[in-house]
């Protein structure tokens, strides 16, 4: 690959390499076969790569473009979470439940990519089941930040942000429930979207907390993300909660728009919580830079501090009903040696399930149950109305809404693991979002001076997906940035 340096390929550009016959998708495909070999075994991103597949995949597209084939991804290796269902390919969740379970069919996303002539990698690790903000809940291996080897990358879609950073494939889908998309986009230097719920189909996700999640696009940049959402995006009838809405061209909306003036919210409480100075700094000379264009108004989100407990009552409920089904019974892992049936379900459960799952199991079960119902779910149902109203006012003010992803740069391996309540606090500021079912992308806004990546958060209103990515594309054009972690140089 001679015209270009490898940390320079985006999927734009590597679309109009093979356009221009300058490279073929199988030499794309084998260099980021390479790359897998060469940084993999030091970050561990993927819990499995089908090489062979991705290899036959590659001669197909080039044959496919030979014959005029015009897929919009044709050709183009992605990675995916190992949540979303890719026919014929493991879908573990990261969970020894799931071990050696196969998808028997493809999530809508994977139809959508794979119409288009996207190919896939391999699938990459998460905390299981995505419950978990530093992909250490994995029930295989922790995934590591290639900015800092002793760094978590975040989580949960850690694998899909970190294979993205080391161009380990041009870009992956993750999801996120109350921040799993953003925050390891902003802890891997990289950029992440959580689409407004509704906007893209879940069916072939395994759900987790049904009315929180959202599948999106990890990319090395906005033009990259806008793309992807506009693949996957649109109504599935597959998905009752998916919206009847036509996706709108992204991409197309994000260029005439490079210079659109938007007036932007600062949440007084966001930026009052206790943030590392270093991202205040960089949050601070964002926003005088946007200043000269936009502008700039203090707002209040005044519920913001009962986010993280209600997320932790509504998240941990749908999820003890959604893993209900595991039961050794329809797939994945069973206990074998069992007497009785009442032994195989418990010891199923006991042996395939990690510690915070069963966690999450106990809290959302008894916040559950005959009695409780009304103190904890009814009551986090109400908080979760008053929020989502915070922002719906908010945006009678502001077109789009700017905060810090996370309180804090990347954090060490075994720094918060064990310490739940620690953790679950690192999600403050994205969890409101996904509460309140509204689409926010994070992206690269600079570094700390411990070189790691520091994020900014956009909020959009509903369905306004467009005007959150329109608006990390001026800051990207503005700051122009090249994020390419230290792993990569050295
Ligand atoms: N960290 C949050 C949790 O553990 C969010 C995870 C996610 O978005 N999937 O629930």
């Amino acid at each position: 690959m001679a015209e270009v340096e490898l940390t320079d390929l985006t999927i734009l550009k590597a679309l109009e390499l093979l356009e221009n016959r300058k490279i073929t998708s199988y030499e794309l495909v084998e260099f980021f076969l390479e790359q897998i070999k060469k940084y993999d075994p030091l970050v561990k991103a993927f819990l499995y790569v089908d090489e062979e597949g991705v290899r036959e995949g590659a001669k197909k597209a080039d044959e496919l473009r030979k014959k005029g084939h015009k897929g919009k991804l044709l050709g183009i290796p992605l990675s995916i979470k190992d949540n979303i269902c890719i026919k014929g390919l493991p879908t573990t969740c990261a969970s020894k439940i799931l071990q050696n379970f196969i998808a028997p069919y493809d999530a809508t996303v994977i139809e959508k990519l794979k119409k288009e002539g996207a190919l896939f990698l391999g699938k990459t690790n998460l905390d299981e089941f995505a419950m978990g903000s530093s992909t250490e809940n994995s029930g295989y291996f922790p995934t590591r930040n290639p900015w800092d080897l002793e760094r978590v990358p975040g989580g949960s879609s850690g694998g899909s942000a970190v294979a993205t950073a080391c161009r380990m494939g041009l870009g992956s889908l993750g999801s996120d429930t109350g921040g799993s998309i953003r925050q390891p986009a902003a802890f891997c230097g990289v950029v992440g979207l959580k689409p407004t719920y509704g906007m893209v189909s879940r069916f072939g996700l395994v759900a987790f907390a049904s009315s929180l999640d959202q599948i999106g696009p990890i990319g090395l940049n906005v033009e990259d993300t806008a793309l992807l959402l506009q693949i996957i995006a649109g109504h599935d009838e597959k998905d009752s909660t998916s919206f009847p809405l036509e996706p709108l061209d992204f991409l197309n909306f994000i260029k005439n728009n490079l210079n659109s003036r938007y007036k932007i919210g600062l949440p007084r409480e966001y930026f009052e919580a206790e943030i590392d100075p270093e991202i205040t700094k960089a949050l601070e000379s964002l926003i005088d830079l946007l200043k000269k264009n936009h502008e700039i108004k203090t707002i209040s989100l005044p519920h913001t501090e009962y986010a993280v407990a209600t997320y932790y009552i509504i998240a941990p409920a749908e999820a003890s009903s959604n893993l209900a089904r595991y039961d050794g019974v329809k797939y994945g892992f069973r206990y074998k040696e069992a007497k009785s049936l009442m032994e195989m379900y418990k010891k199923t459960r006991a042996y395939g399930f990690g510690k915070e799952v069963k966690r999450r199991i106990m809290l959302g079960t008894y916040a559950l149950s005959a009695g409780y119902y009304d103190a904890f779910y009814l009551k986090a149902s109400k908080v979760r109305t008053l929020i989502m109203q915070d922002f719906l006012e908010a945006f009678k003010e502001v077109d789009l809404i700017l905060t810090p992803v996370t309180p804090t740069p990347p954090f060490k391996l075994g720094e918060k693991i064990f310490d739940p309540l620690q953790m679950y606090l690192s999600d403050i500021f994205t969890i409101p979002v996904n509460l309140a079912g509204l689409p926010g992308i994070s992206l690269p806004i600079g570094l700390t001076s411990n070189n790691l990546p520091i994020g900014a958060q956009i909020i959009g209103p509903h369905f306004k997906d467009e005007l959150v990515l329109s608006m990390a594309y001026q800051i990207e054009k503005e700051l122009n940035l090249k994020m390419i972690p230290s792993l990569l140089r050295s």
